[in-house]
């Protein structure tokens, strides 16, 4: 007989998965090679900084002197017009935009699909070119990620990807599954930023698309809010992340105050200080669970951060403050971290800490063992946080129909993969 075959990596073991085992973070990852992306052989300029542009442009010979007015003017089209072509740039001499136009280009990341859910989400499939080797035997063909719209009647809020992949394993997320890892340049994280402009037509003269709903805030903005919840740890991609978020709040340019951007950590504690001197975005942690043998299960990080440690990180971190909260992240997992215990337990825990939660309906995905809580389980616990004198907002699933939802994203190509290996294990199976 045919042994059973292993398809997942958690085996169910007291009503909750083992985690698999915690794969180290930076130091195994492939990281990128380059900080731009490029066409062919010609490099783009989208997502690059000031100091970054400045070296293409010496590159093709603008002298020293002239740099950098130049780069304001690059920095200017790029970041406030949407420019996708040298030659819209009319402040900008014929020659140069030749000469620009032979050693580089103004391309986004190939857009592999657009999904438009019924609620209005759109989410977009991004093919990040090639930067290893490692990827070229993986996939042939460079890394995808996914980045996500999700418009509300105030707000339009995208939501970005640090990492192809994810090293940590939390058990409950989609992502944590993908086995293909790299850090994705600071370039490429402010790319995800352009192509949602370039979609929604929030440049100068553009329109919005006719399908779907797509809220106008602050008179003209599309995407008024970023949050790093995509695939990835952003604390684990630090300097590009700080460097892209640096480039999309720049005031010359997108100009998106560093308030309206959430970085959302499972919890790397070592990194938190720096994040709120160096980055000072709005902070969300991944927390799920009030004591420690559950959280090192839900969330392997936890064995090397614990609650204890990750609180006493939020307690400090800088800048915060009654005006600006941390969020804590609560997914809800039906009779896993749901009780009224583990709620009166979150507000003993969150004392003294100026905080928000966030509850999050579970997003089930094929293969996870995890349901979602029930709707009266989610609103007592809620009732439970609020009335400890917390805002406790359940987050509305968005984008369920297309698979856009929280810790529900990972790459078309890895779904083939996953396939084609399970084809290959019946295949073996069948034969023994
Ligand atoms: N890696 C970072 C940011 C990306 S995940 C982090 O973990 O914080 C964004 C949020 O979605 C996190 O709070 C994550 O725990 C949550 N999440 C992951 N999988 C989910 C799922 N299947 N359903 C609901 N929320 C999920
Ligand atoms: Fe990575 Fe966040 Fe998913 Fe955990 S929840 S696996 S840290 S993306």
């Amino acid at each position: 007989m045919a042994p059973p075959i292993m398809t997942h990596s958690v085996t169910p073991e007291a009503g909750v998965p083992q985690a698999a085992p915690l794969i180290d973070g930076i130091e195994k990852i492939a990281d990128v090679a380059e900080t731009a992306f490029a066409r062919g052989d010609r490099p783009s300029l989208i997502g690059l900084d000031r100091p970054r542009l400045a070296l293409a442009l010496e590159e093709i010979g603008v002298p020293e002197k002239e740099r950098r007015m130049r780069v304001a003017q690059l920095w200017q089209w790029i970041y406030t017009r949407g420019a996708s072509d040298f030659d819209e740039m009319s402040n900008v001499g014929k020659d140069l935009r030749r000469r620009l136009a032979e050693q580089f280009t103004l391309a986004r990341p190939e857009i592999v699909s657009e999904q438009v859910s019924k609620d209005g989400t759109r989410k977009w499939l991004l093919r990040m070119p090639s930067t290893g080797a490692a990827e070229r035997v993986h996939t042939g063909r460079g890394a995808e990620i996914e980045c996500v719209y999700i418009p509300e009647a105030d707000r339009g809020t995208l939501c970005v990807s640090s990492q192809v992949g994810c090293t940590l394993t939390c058990t409950f997320c989609h992502t944590g599954t993908q086995r293909l890892v790299r850090n994705l340049s600071a370039a490429e994280i402010v790319a995800q930023v352009m192509v949602a402009r370039d979609r929604l037509g929030e440049w100068p003269g553009a329109t919005p698309p006719s399908d779907g709903f797509v809220p106008e805030v602050d008179g003209g903005r599309y995407v008024s809010n970023i949050v790093m919840m995509g695939m990835g740890e952003p604390l684990y991609n630090f300097e590009n992340v700080r460097d892209a978020l640096d480039i999309v709040s720049d005031g010359d340019g997108i100009g998106l105050g560093k308030r309206r951007i959430t970085l959302s950590t499972s919890g790397v504690v070592p990194m938190i200080g720096r994040a709120g001197d160096e980055i000072g975005s709005m902070l969300a942690i991944s927390l799920h669970a009030v004591r420690d043998d559950l959280r090192d299960k839900l969330v392997p990080l936890n064995k090397r951060y614990p609650i204890a440690e990750l609180l006493e990180a939020c307690r400090t971190y800088p800048g915060v403050s009654n005006a600006k909260r941390i969020t804590f992240e609560y997914v809800m997992l039906k009779d896993v971290n749901d009780s009224d215990a583990d709620a009166r337990e979150l507000v003993r825990l969150l004392k003294g800490i100026p905080a928000k939660i966030n509850l999050i309906p579970f997003n089930p995905w094929p293969g996870t063992v995890y349901e979602c809580s029930d709707w009266d389980r989610i609103e007592r616990f809620s009732d439970i946080v609020f009335n400890a004198g917390y805002a406790s907002p359940i987050r509305t699933p968005r984008g369920r129909d297309i698979l856009a939802a929280c810790g529900q994203l990972k790459s078309e190509t890895e779904k083939l993969r996953a396939r084609a290996r399970l084809a290959v294990a019946d295949e073996t199976a069948g034969g023994a």
